[in-house]
This record gives C-alpha cells, structure tokens and sequence, in this order.
C-alpha cells in the first residue's frame, strides 16, 4: 500500500523515507507536519490512528503541500505504518524507560543514509508522546537536544528538524550540480614537471621577471598548483596557453 507514494522530484531522488505520526491530537499539527516534510523534499506521511483527520485545519495549515495530504496513508496501528521498513527511528522528547541507543537528529541522518530500503521516522502524541510498547518497535531513539529544561518541541517543528537534517545528509551524497563533464585522471609527477617547466620557460619568453630572481614566484606557483590538483586534460588546456604565449612573444620579438 506504501510503495504508492510518489517521487517528487526526479533531478534529485531522495531515499524512500516516511514520517509517521502516531496518534496526533491536533489536525493542524497534521497539515504543519506536511508542509515541513514536502519543503525538505519528502512527501510521503503516515498517520497511526490519528484523532482528527482529514480536517479543515489539516489542509489550512498544510498550506499548499497538497501532494503531501493527497497522498497520506492512514493505519491503525504503528505495526501496520512500518511493517515493510529496515530502519526505524522513533522520535522521544524525554528519556524513558527503554534500553534504546539515543541519538541526536545529524547522526539518526548519517546512519539512515546507509540504509538500502524503507526507513521510518516516528513520531508521538502531542502531549503524551510515544508509549513505551512503541518505541520498543524502533531500532534508535532520536532526540533533538534541546533545553534540558524545556525540551519538548511542538510535534510539526520536531518533523522539521528531523526533515531539515535528513535532507542535508541526502544533499551530501548527491554529486554536486556542477561538476560538469567527468574529470580526466590526474596529472602525474612527471607531466607537472613539464608543465611546470614549459610554465617557468613562458615567463621568461613573456619576459615576467624583469630582472627579478625567478626563483619565490616559481616556489609560489608550485604550490598553486599543488592545490588545484590538475587532471591531465587542465594540464594539456594550459600547456596550450603556454604554447601561444611563446608564439605571441616571438612575434613581438620580431623572431
Ligand atoms: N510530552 C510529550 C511531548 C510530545 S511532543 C513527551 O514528553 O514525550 C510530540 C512529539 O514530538 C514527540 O513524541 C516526539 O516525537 C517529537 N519531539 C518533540 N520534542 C522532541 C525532541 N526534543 N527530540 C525529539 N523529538 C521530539
């Protein structure tokens, strides 16, 4: 029944995750939830015995994330909503009785990047948050580490913490936009030694010295490009530079 959740976005496919809401008292904290997950670029909500829904203030508060509300799942129980996932998250304001590892949301993202199918981030009831009997359901606790003094968020606001640091752990796996054309492989030692002497060579045909002794600004340039880490293909584009330089100050040599 899940799996008929839609993709969003193809240029950027995100990890099949859901948020799963148990047992939420207030429909507007429903449609909050929507719209945390969907600007995160996720769209796929469960709803565990919700008291409320579907609700005018659900769909006020959701504020145009309509594909997030068109496509919520409801189910009975929290068995149900997770039944077909590897990992499973459940999200605790405060400690409780159970021997579950806890971590903090940057790590929960970290570790459901490695994980090759259906996750599930759960999350409890406004004022009495998950039972006991369901975070035993759950691999980790996630906990945000807010004021220990006041550590309870408001439940839509907990989803977008989660939402927000799953999505820059997926961002950090994607290859960046502009990395262009696939890069050659890397200059060799012994094609920066000729590049770095067809390089000193220019410089003295171009006449940049001036006088001057060559010997920082060449010191200066290695380490430039030590930096810049040149594939074979930057080596040959600057070579050619070179070569025309030459070329350029010959003729202006007269020669
Ligand atoms: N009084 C409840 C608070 C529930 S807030 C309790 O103490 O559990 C509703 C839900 O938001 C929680 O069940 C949890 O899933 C999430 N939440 C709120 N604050 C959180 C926090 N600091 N860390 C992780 N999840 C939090």
């Amino acid at each position: 029944m899940l799996s008929r959740f839609p993709i969003p976005d193809s240029r950027f496919p995100m990890q099949p995750i859901r948020f799963v809401l148990v047992r939420t008292s207030h429909p507007g904290n429903i449609g909050a939830a929507a719209r945390a997950i969907r600007t995160m670029g996720f769209t796929r909500l469960v709803l565990v015995a919700p008291h409320k829904y579907p609700h005018a203030e659900a769909t006020a508060m959701a504020a145009g994330a309509d594909d997030v509300l068109e496509n919520i799942v409801v189910v009975p129980t929290l068995a149900d909503a997770i039944a077909d996932c590897r990992f499973v998250l459940g999200c605790t304001a405060r400690r409780r009785g159970v021997s579950l590892p806890e971590i903090a949301p940057r790590e929960a993202a970290a570790r459901v990047r490695e994980v090759p199918g259906e996750v599930a981030v759960v999350f409890g009831n406004e004022r009495t948050g998950l039972e006991n009997d369901e975070l035993m359901r759950c691999q980790v606790a996630v906990h945000i580490p807010a004021d220990p003094t006041y550590s309870s968020l408001n439940l839509a606001q907990a989803v977008q913490v989660l939402a927000y640091e799953l999505r820059l752990a997926q961002l950090e796996a994607q290859p960046p936009d502009d990395a262009g054309p696939k890069s050659d492989p890397p200059a060799t030692a012994e094609q920066m030694e000729y590049f770095f002497g067809h390089l000193f060579q220019t410089l003295g045909d171009i006449d940049f010295h001036k006088g001057r002794s060559p010997v920082t600004i060449e010191k200066r340039l290695r380490r430039l490009f030590a930096h810049a880490n040149l594939d074979q293909r930057e080596v040959r584009i600057l070579r050619g530079i070179f070569d025309d330089a030459q070329r350029m100050a010959r003729m202006a040599k007269g020669r």
